[in-house]
């Protein structure tokens, strides 16, 4: 599903990725973990092209995602939520569900309504269809922003601190959605610094420090056994 082979990205001389290799398999749940400028955000902006990598090569679906992959392609096959949402303030939660389907897809207004309305109500916040961002609480617009990427009908969706500046109890709810995703087929890299999170939705951990991976492993390991010291210390600073 998704191949990284020796990726690499450099800012001028700063090296942010250093030759990262690893497989994702389809509908599998991969969790990034590491310390504050390991590499973890410019990992996954990699992945839909807001980063254009430096060398090396990332596969996704069998297509080489480089200088000549079609970015309005890639982005509708990887969908992205952001830690702050960026929800267009000026549209109603329908609208910025149907927006890009309508302009990328070229979906009529009533069949982009339709979906729109199954994946809102699949993240239950269908009720707020017609209210603003600005009128809805964190939780309720990350949920938005999750059914406003899955009407793209992405195969793999990137988060980047899905759950931060949300309770416990929104935070289960990104969980079970992520799990849905999973059921679905859909493939899921996200970044985190909520270990209970990680744990909970993880099949894999990736543990960066440095722009380097350090360790891929499932969770029960990295939790209870972490193979590196870097780890090791890293999770003691957790607790
Ligand atoms: P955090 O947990 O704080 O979000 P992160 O692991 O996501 O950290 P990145 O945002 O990927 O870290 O940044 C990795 C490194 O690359 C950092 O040292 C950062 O300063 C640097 N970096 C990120 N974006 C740029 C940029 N646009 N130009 C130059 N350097 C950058
Ligand atoms: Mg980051």
């Amino acid at each position: 599903m998704i191949s990284v082979r020796n990726l690499s990205k450099l800012y001028k001389d700063f090296i942010a990725l250093n030759r990262l290799n690893f497989d994702v398999k389809r509908g599998e749940k991969i969790v990034i973990l590491g310390p504050s400028g390991s590499g973890k955000s410019t990992l996954i902006r990699c992945f839909n092209r807001i980063e254009p990598h430096s060398s090396g090569s990332l596969t996704i679906n069998g297509q080489i995602i480089n200088d000549h992959t079609s970015l309005p392609r890639l982005r509708g096959m990887v969908g992205m939520v952001f830690q702050n949402y960026n929800l267009f303030p000026h549209l109603s939660v329908l609208d910025n569900c149907t927006l890009a389907p309508r302009l990328v897809r070229r979906t009529s207004r009533h069949d982009a309504e339709d979906m729109a309305r199954r994946f809102l109500t699949q993240v239950n916040i269908l009720e707020q269809a017609n209210k603003y961002p600005i009128q809805l609480s964190g939780g309720q617009q990350q949920r938005v922003a999750i059914a406003r990427a899955l009407c793209m009908r992405p195969d793999v969706m990137l988060f980047d601190e899905p759950t931060a500046a949300l309770d416990p109890e929104a935070i289960s709810g990104v969980v079970s959605i992520i799990n849905d995703l999973a059921a679905q087929g859909i493939t899921t890299l996200c970044v985190t610094h909520e270990m209970g999170f990680a744990r909970h939705i993880a099949d894999r951990i990736i543990f960066m420090d440095q722009g380097c991976i350090l360790e891929i492993t499932p969770p029960d390991t990295f939790f209870t056994n972490p193979r590196t010291e870097r780890a090791r210390a890293f999770l003691d600073q957790m607790i």
